[in-house]
């Protein structure tokens, strides 16, 4: 993607400086591009003469697995919301605030219809009636280039005006979950459902509900065009695919990387320049603050889903955040703990109550483990949602591999 110009901090304070008003939209493909180099084409067809399941049957065997951080295996869902009677909807997870990530956003401000062409070939498949983009707030050029073309779609006779419904998140972490988000497309309080039923089953507005997230989409353009073979072809460390880091910390260039998914920290600290000047290597966060920290010495282990579960912990959105001997590990997780007290939507008392005690109680100068350990079992048990359940994670994992620290 080098060709392509963006809103670097320069580009940005430049624009300022020059009366310019927010946001600075980077150059992107546009419509016009995108057709031009083939872009939907492949919509065109299958919406003439396409079998879902064949195209469903690519995707399950690129080995595509939900993006936004669960995981499950994508080549499952549309049969699943296609086995309950419509109307249907698709609903897009584009909230991304899962702290540490940015590849969402990435592929938005560069090639906007790569995602929405695979946004129109899954609402093909589940004969959704709506499609609501889900999008944060947070990222106002990609509201602005998302608005410009569904606009453009539009015009051009792709979609129906209205088929598209754009909406704007309002900051909260938790309506990056699935069920909270469609409680927020619904005009409501965005808090996590109890489950069953599924969103496959009843979603928005009570009716079956594909939800993908942005990035999973983006390669199911890619896939229904080029075959499986985009990713499966792809094999490092005993895994297949490909999967998009967003690096960040004390590396020297952070950033989004495209690397093979049995990519290690060592890969990954490599792709991004090494480690920033004057900086050792000390830890890492491999997949969001719901993942917890691992030490360096734990940097051969292939950064891929399922690889982290016997750690404890998992790749969740691949949102790598890099710690050096300059940060402590304590603080690091007090940090964590202390943003999911903020986003937890309160509706149940283990979470709600329960991050509170962990903030209170990792402030003390020596941790009582004890009590620790006994609050997080109770949030791991008995929380609703992932948010819950997994926030005790920086804490277990700072008592077993920085225990000097606390
Ligand atoms: Fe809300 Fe936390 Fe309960 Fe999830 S676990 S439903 S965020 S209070």
């Amino acid at each position: 993607h080098n060709h392509i110009d963006h809103a670097t901090p320069e580009k940005v304070l430049a624009a300022i400086h020059a009366g310019e008003t927010h946001p600075v939209i980077p150059d992107y493909q546009g419509l016009a591009e995108y057709r031009a180099d083939g872009g939907y084409r492949r919509l065109t067809e299958l919406r003439q003469n396409g079998d879902w399941e064949a195209v469903q049957d690519a995707v399950a065997a690129s080995g595509l697995r939900g993006l936004g951080g669960a995981g499950f295996p994508s080549g499952k869902k549309w049969g699943f919301v296609r086995a309950n009677p419509g109307p249907r909807y698709l609903a897009v997870n584009g909230d991304e605030g899962e702290p540490g990530t940015f590849k969402d956003r990435h592929h938005l401000e560069r090639e906007p219809h790569m995602f929405l062409e695979g946004m129109l070939i899954a609402a093909w498949a589940v004969e959704a009636q709506t499609c609501f983009i889900y999008m944060r707030d947070e990222y106002p050029a990609v509201l602005e280039i998302l608005r410009r073309e569904i606009a453009a779609l539009e015009a051009a006779g792709i979609v129906q005006s209205g088929f598209i419904d754009l909406r704007r998140g309002a900051g909260a972490y938790i309506c990056g979950e699935e069920s909270a988000m469609i409680e927020s497309i619904e005009g409501k309080r965005g808090m996590p459902r109890h489950r069953p039923p599924f969103v496959a089953q009843v979603g928005v507005f009570g009716q079956p509900t594909l939800v993908h997230n942005v990035e999973t989409l983006y390669w199911v353009a890619r896939i229904a065009r080029f075959g499986p073979e985009v990713l499966n072809s792809v094999e490092r460390n005993g895994r297949t695919g490909l999967r998009n880091y967003s690096v960040s910390g004390r590396v020297k260039n952070p950033g989004v990387y495209l690397l093979p998914a049995g990519s290690t920290i060592t890969d990954i600290i490599a792709a991004a320049g090494g480690m920033s000047d004057g900086h050792t290597f000390k830890a890492y966060q491999p997949g969001g603050p719901s993942s917890g920290l691992l030490p360096a010495s734990m940097n051969d282990i292939p950064l891929d889903f399922d690889t982290l579960q016997p750690h404890g912990t998992f790749i969740g959105s691949a949102a790598v955040v890099v710690l050096s001997d300059h940060d402590s590990a304590r603080d690091a997780a007090l940090n964590m703990l202390r943003f999911f007290e903020d986003e937890s939507c309160g509706q149940c008392t283990p979470c709600r109550v329960g991050c509170e005690k962990a903030v209170k109680l990792m402030m003390a100068d020596k941790w009582d483990k004890g009590l620790l350990e006994e609050l997080s079992t109770a949030m791991v048990d008995a929380s609703i949602c992932g948010l819950g359940q997994a926030a005790p994670n920086p804490i277990r994992m700072v008592i077993r591999h920085f225990p000097e620290e606390v």
